[in-house]
This record gives C-alpha cells, structure tokens and sequence, in this order.
C-alpha cells in the first residue's frame, strides 16, 4: 500500500511538472502567455463577480535588440533574468507578473483599484527597472516602456485589455521611451487615424492630392527674389489642406516619402520650365530632400530624370539637407554630395543650427548655402543668445565662402538686424507666404528685374562651377550680368 501510495505521489509529481513547463517560461520562470492569459481570465472573473478594478501592465524594454545583438544572446538572457527577477521583487506577491515573450513582460495589479496608486506603481517600476546592471563586463541601463489598460474602463476580455496595454505601451515609446502612458479613447482615435491616414497617404499620389506652394527667397541688398522654395502641401479629401509637418513624418516612417519626393522633383522642376515659357525670369528652385531620401539609391537617378524630363538647368535646382542628414554617414554624404554638385546643382543645409554638425567636417561638403532656422531668427533682435548664435552662423558662413539665408523672417526688426549683420537673403512672411504657382508668377511678373541668374550655364560654366569654398552661383550669376 506503502508503495502504491509512493508511485500515485511520484506520477502527481509529474504531473505537476509537466503542467509547469507548459505554463511557464524556462528563462525567467515567469508565467508564459497561455499562463497569463488564464491569470486575467480569473482577475476578469473576480473582479466582475465582486464589482472591483484592477490594471494590467504592459512592459517592454528599449532598445532590447541593440542589447542583444552587441552583447550576445547570453548577456540578453541575463538581462531577461533580471529584469525578472526586478519586477517580481518590487512587486506584491498577490500581483501577477509574466512574460508573453521576447523582451515583453505583463503585470496584473489585482489589488490596485486608483488610477494614482497604478501611477505610483509604473513609475516605480521603470525606477526599478533602470538601475545599471552588469552584463558581460559592460555597465548597462536597460529602460522600459510600460502601457497600462484598466479594467473595465479600458475593456471588459482578455484581448480588448491586453490589445489596449499594448497600444498604450507602444505611444509610451513614441513618446522617448522610459516613461508609463494610460490608455484612452484619444489613443485609440490616434492609432485608427494613424492608420487611415497611412491608408490615404499611399493613395494619395496616384489620387493627385499633392501640390507645391512656392515661397520666395529675397536678396537683403536689392530685396529682389533671387529664388523660391518648395514646399509640399497636401490636400486630404476629408481633413482639406495638410501641412508637411502633418504627414511627412509618417511619408519618412513608412518610406512612402521616396516616391513623394521624386514626384516633388519632377514637379518643381517642371513648373520652373511653365514658369520660364511663359516669359518670366529663371529663378532658382529650392527643393527639400528627406532623410530616407538621401540614402535611397535611385536618388542620383531621380535627380537626373527631373532635370532631363522638364529640361531644367541643373544650376537653377538646389537641393535642401539638413545637418543630421550629412553627419549621419559622412563617408557615403561627401559621396552623394559631391555627385549632385558635380552636375551643376547647388546644396543648402537647411534649419542649420538645430542639428549635431562639426565645423571641420562642414568643411569637406561641398555646400554653398546655409540657412539659419527659423528658431534663431523668431526673438531677435531681443534676444541676445540668439544674436550671438545668428551673427555666428553668419561669420561663419562667410567665412566658407557660403551664402547665409535666414529663414521665417516676420518683422522688419528682424530684416534690419540681419541686414546690418549682412545676411545675404531672407525668407518669410516678412516677404512673402508660400504660394501656388499662379500667384508666385505674378509676383514675379510685378517685381522688377534687376538680377538675374542665367538661364542655362554657360559652355564650360559646368565646370567652372563652385568648387568646394568658392564663391556660390548667385554671385558669379551678378558679376556676369
Ligand atoms: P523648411 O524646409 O524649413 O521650410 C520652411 C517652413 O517654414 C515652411 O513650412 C514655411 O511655410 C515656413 N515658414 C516660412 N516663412 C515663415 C515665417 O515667416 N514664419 C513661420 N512661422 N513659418 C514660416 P511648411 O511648408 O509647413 O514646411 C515644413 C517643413 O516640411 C519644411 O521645413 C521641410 O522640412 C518639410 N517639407 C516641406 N516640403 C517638403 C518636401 O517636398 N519634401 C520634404 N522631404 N520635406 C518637405
Ligand atoms: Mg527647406
Ligand atoms: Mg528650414
């Protein structure tokens, strides 16, 4: 009987085990998802039963991948391990804590009814979770990003909480990561406007929903439009008139901005042809180019199909890069860089100033403009700082032999202080507004005509262009004159 009872013992034993594994992560010895989800189905359960709340946490680390693939696998699994044991340790044994997988964990605050105690909670929880820790003989601070979803507010199942936390936990990465965000009924408008917008933005094109405004750019010395700026502007069936800042983060996250960008070429180009048959004076035209842009291989070739299909002169298109564009790969930037100015183009750093750029390496692009963000310019010339940094950018600017633009320019105290700084050009609605193309061109027909860039270089202009340093076609275009 004795040893009857010893086997059932043993095969309960068993039992036990085998239901373990299959409920539990062998890394963390957390509970896995299965696990978990029958864990919020008994809180769902209770909770409806005696009327009560409780939130559920969604945790995933920053930056686990980088961790992963610099350390090694090992080093991410002790990470895993003591992320872990970090949560379990701050946590109350009553709470839940699982890992669904990968770097994501989950918590069941079952006892914690306040929106302010789950607050308290989180932000303890990323305290916790940030403490250094050694992996593989680095000092490492791995940080979190926690959703929270509460029960029955933000769902009333298993799926609608957990897909709430998880959507709540992926604004908190939007928004810089380490940090704790709530769901809401706004998140989700967001994330369903997120989509039909991403839905709308690719069709957008083939639906010719984009248009270019036209802003111009004054000479500080004649007050004569030396060139414009395009600047994308898209009409939304629903939503009317977007700006750029709307939706061109979304174009650069989803890559749609590539063949965005190439129409925006083709399309500028070609309207400073119209332009141009219809009697006005050659103005250069200012195009803006995007991160993911610049790394695309076809850019070269996109460039090259504008200019051939509207038979614009290279030396009329400039193309607009920012500082962090440049610096990210500075090796493949001089490349491209040095491809475009070779064919004539011109290249501005544009918003220059707001960017990580170092003076030596500027250096070694062959850029001819700079232009001074708009932030620099907005509190002069009351703000001292921003005097000292916009006079900076001048001399220094000068000092590379570059033409210096200052953008967003809105009063006339602004002009004066640029003026007497001797800033080359100007932009803004000081001047003039971005315009579509029709009233652009009857600004041009009523400005008189006192400089004027050629209209096609020169035989052997090309290569007379500037050089790296030399002097920028708007003052060889004057000198010819
Ligand atoms: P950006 O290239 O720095 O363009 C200047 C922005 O400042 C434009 O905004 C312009 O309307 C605005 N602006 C001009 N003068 C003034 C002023 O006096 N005061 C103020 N407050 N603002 C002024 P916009 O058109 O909304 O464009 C915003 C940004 O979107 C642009 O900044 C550029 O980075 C980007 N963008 C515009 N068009 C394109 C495009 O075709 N392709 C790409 N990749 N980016 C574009
Ligand atoms: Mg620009
Ligand atoms: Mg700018």
């Amino acid at each position: 009987a004795i040893d009857n009872f010893d086997r059932a013992d043993e095969k309960t034993r068993a039992d036990e085990r085998i239901e373990y594994l299959a409920s539990h992560d062998s890394l963390t010895r957390l509970p896995n998802r299965e696990m978990f989800n029958e864990l919020l189905r008994h809180a769902i359960e209770a909770a409806c039963r005696y009327d009560r709340r409780f939130a559920v946490l969604f945790i995933d680390l920053d930056r686990f991948k980088l961790i992963n693939d610099s350390l090694g696998h090992d080093a991410g699994d002790m990470l895993l391990v003591e992320i872990a044991n970090r949560l379990r340790g701050a946590l109350r044994s009553s709470d839940v804590v699982a890992r669904l997988g990968g770097d994501e964990f989950v918590v069941i605050l079952e006892e914690t009814a306040e929106r302010a105690d789950v607050e308290r909670i989180a932000g303890d929880l990323l305290t916790v979770l940030s403490q250094p820790l050694q992996l593989s003989g680095h000092e490492c601070h791995a940080t979190a990003s926690i959703g929270i979803a509460l029960y029955p507010s933000d769902g009333g199942d298993v799926q609608t909480l957990t897909k709430n936390a998880d959507m709540a936990m992926y604004l908190a990465k939007d928004d810089g990561k380490n940090g704790f965000r709530f769901f809401s009924t706004e998140i989700k408008t967001q994330s369903i406007e997120r989509l039909t917008l991403e839905t709308a933005l690719r069709r957008a094109l083939e639906r010719d929903q984009f248009a270019l405004h036209y802003q111009p750019k004054v000479d500080m010395g004649t007050g004569q439009i030396t060139g414009v700026e395009a600047l994308l502007r898209w009409t939304h069936p629903e939503l009317g008139v977007l700006s750029p800042l709307q939706f061109i983060p979304l174009a650069e996250e989803t890559g749609l901005i590539v063949p965005i960008g190439r129409w925006v070429l083709r399309e500028a180009c070609a309207q400073n042809m119209a332009w141009q048959r219809r009697g006005l004076r050659p103005v250069s035209m200012a195009v803006n180019l995007s991160p993911r842009q610049f790394v695309d291989e076809h850019l070269l070739q996109d460039i090259d199909e504008a200019l051939a299909s509207s038979g614009m002169s290279p030396v009329l298109l400039q193309l607009e890069v920012t500082e962090s564009m440049v610096m990210r790969n500075v090796a493949r930037a001089v490349k491209v860089l040095d491809a475009i100015q070779s064919r004539g183009i011109r290249l501005a750093i544009d918003d220059f100033g707001t960017g990580y750029s170092s003076m030596s390496l500027m250096k070694q692009f062959p850029i001819d403009t700079i232009k001074i963000d708009r932030s620099f310019v907005r509190d002069l010339p009351n703000d001292s700082e921003d005097q000292a940094i916009a006079q900076a950018i001048i001399s220094m600017g000068k000092a590379l032999g570059m033409t210096v633009i200052a953008e967003g320019v809105e009063t006339v105290e602004q002009q004066a202080f640029l003026r007497s700084h001797a800033c080359d050009e100007m932009q803004g609605y000081l001047f003039s507004k971005p315009l579509p193309p029709a009233q652009l061109a009857s600004l041009l027909r009523s400005a008189p005509m006192l400089v004027s860039p050629p209209l096609q270089p020169a035989a052997g202009d090309l290569t007379a262009r500037p050089g790296r340093r030399s002097k920028p076609g708007r003052n060889s275009a004057r000198l010819s004159r």
